[in-house]
């Protein structure tokens, strides 16, 4: 038996009333087993014991960032994670530079209905998007003081935000974030900069349909990105490199740092809500 199985289970203080198992110490340490991915840095929730958690949690406001990703179609020449790769580079990125931070497991499905017509695409749909993220959201807060949805997919955007307001109005500390790299809108030069970037590979000069999105967005919507792009390309790959990739990605976890950051500030100021703020003055 383990140290910490035998100090963990709930012990009879009455009949029938068991005593919670936090009333019973626990030391705080390192797993004794870790998969390699996850000790890279101690913010990786995935790679923590709940003690360690509960410890830090108990010591300082924490925030976990979730990464938010898709599983779909990105053209001939990205792969179907990408959104999820990208969404997950950067909430480490942030964590790894803003105390406090843990970074939960990316969640790689969302609302891709728009794809469904390549072959690889799991869409979960909007309505189930929302939910899960309702869900996720509610019980990630009763850990975590605050929690951010580090979101990389642009189909996921109103699920989420119905999302965050429904948290928010259940004074749950939640927020949507999602990077704003600009140029064209999707397995163009910018996701392709951003993959060359985070995998191994070469630029590779993919042309899809580079108009406007506002002039594709309606037909997009009712009709599937296929009947715009043949590829399933919105954009222009030529000219990506792994150089303008890295200045996204850096630009973009500044940004991130700078909205988990900035989140601190308002926190300890907000008078309502239920966040713990050891020390301050309620
Ligand atoms: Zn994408």
């Amino acid at each position: 038996m383990t140290e910490a199985s035998a100090g963990g289970g709930s012990t009879p203080v009455s009949p029938g009333r068991t005593q919670p198992a936090d009333k019973v110490q626990v030391e705080a340490r390192s797993p004794a087993v870790r998969r390699a991915d996850d000790v890279r840095s101690e913010s990786r929730l995935a790679g923590a014991s709940w003690p360690e958690v509960e410890a830090r949690a108990a010591a300082a406001p924490t925030t976990l960032l979730v990464p938010l990703g898709a599983t779909e179609q990105h053209g001939p020449h990205l792969p179907i994670g990408t959104d999820t790769a990208i969404a997950v580079a950067l909430a480490e990125a942030a964590a790894d530079r803003v105390p406090g931070t843990f970074v939960a497991p990316a969640l790689p499905y969302g609302s891709s209905g728009e794809h469904q017509d390549f072959a690889g695409t799991l869409s979960i749909g909007a309505t189930a998007t929302e939910l899960v993220l309702i869900e996720l959201g509610r019980s990630a807060t009763e850990t975590f003081d605050r929690l951010v949805f580090v979101n990389a997919h642009g189909g996921n955007f109103a699920p989420l935000a119905a999302a965050v307001d429904r948290l928010r109005f259940e004074a749950r500390d939640a927020r949507a974030w999602s990077p704003r790299f600009g140029g064209d809108a999707h397995a163009g030069r910018t996701e392709t900069s951003l993959m060359l970037a985070l995998a191994d590979g070469e630029p590779t000069a993919v042309r899809g349909n580079d108009a406007p999105l506002g002039e594709l967005i309606e037909q997009l919507r009712t009709e599937g990105v296929r009947s715009v792009s043949p590829n399933g390309v919105l954009g222009d790959s030529t000219g990506a490199s792994a150089a303008e990739g890295r200045a996204l990605l850096a630009a973009a976890a500044e940004d991130l740092c700078a909205t988990v950051r900035d989140r601190e500030a308002r926190h300890l100021l907000s008078p309502c809500g239920r966040q713990k703020v050891p020390g301050m003055a309620r």
